[in-house]
């Protein structure tokens, strides 16, 4: 059943809404089913809508500047990688990859620009390889150089992992911490909001936050 968080009132109804939600600084508009109030026509968070509305604005996103999901997939069975592995090799968990896969997540900038240059040149897989080998155990090691056919012999993107240990408030690595999300939180409940809005504010104020202190790569600047 749904409540409105504004009136209380059960009494609700569907209907097509069209809303522009911003993905990396870039107003994405897409026309979606949403839930309203009958009495205040308040928009009632509904999580099967809100599922969809999210998978329909990362798909028109990555159609428009992104990567497919099916085009991430086709890349890594290309190599015939596992997900565990493949993340591994672009830098990322594999919650994330899996994420990336199924349209749930977007790539972040670092891993967007991995991609991307895998698919312009598969050969650059080697690098990539070289470049992560500390993350890799012997037996990975060994599987991969079977799958890719040869030994990784080039490094020339040894400078993206450089710094991947420097977690810091400037390359958008900041540690998580639970006293700066309850002063958000606290401050944008000032006035009653509904679940909904609240989560639409915390992604915003993350997408600005990136945008204003997080590009680190000014050549692929699109926030
Ligand atoms: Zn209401």
């Amino acid at each position: 059943m749904y409540k409105c968080d504004i009136c209380g009132s059960t009494d609700t109804y569907v209907k097509l809404y069209k809303h522009a939600y911003p993905v990396k600084g870039v107003p994405i508009e897409v026309e979606i089913e949403c839930r309203f109030c009958s009495k205040c026509n308040f928009q009632i968070n509904d999580d099967e809508l809100d599922n969809q509305t999210i998978l329909k604005v990362f798909n028109e996103y990555n159609d428009k500047y992104g990567i497919k999901p099916k085009k991430i997939i086709n890349l890594r069975k290309s190599y015939s990688f596992s997900q565990e592995l493949f993340a591994k090799i672009i830098g990322c968990k594999r919650t994330q990859l899996i994420s990336y896969e199924n349209g749930y997540s977007i790539p972040d900038d670092k891993t967007f620009i991995i991609l991307n240059m895998l698919l312009n040149d598969s050969s650059m897989i080697n690098n990539l390889v070289l470049a992560n080998k500390n993350y890799l155990s012997d037996e990975e090691f060994k599987i991969i150089k079977e799958k890719i056919g040869k030994e990784p012999n080039n490094i020339i993107l040894q400078a993206f992992f450089d710094n991947e240990e420097d977690i810091s408030d400037y390359n958008g690595y900041t540690e998580f911490n639970i006293n700066k999300l309850e002063e958000i939180i606290s401050n944008l409940t000032n006035s009653a909001i509904s679940k909904m809005k609240l989560f639409k504010e915390l992604f915003y104020s993350d997408f600005v936050k990136l945008q204003k202190y997080c590009c680190r790569y000014n050549w692929f600047r699109i926030c």
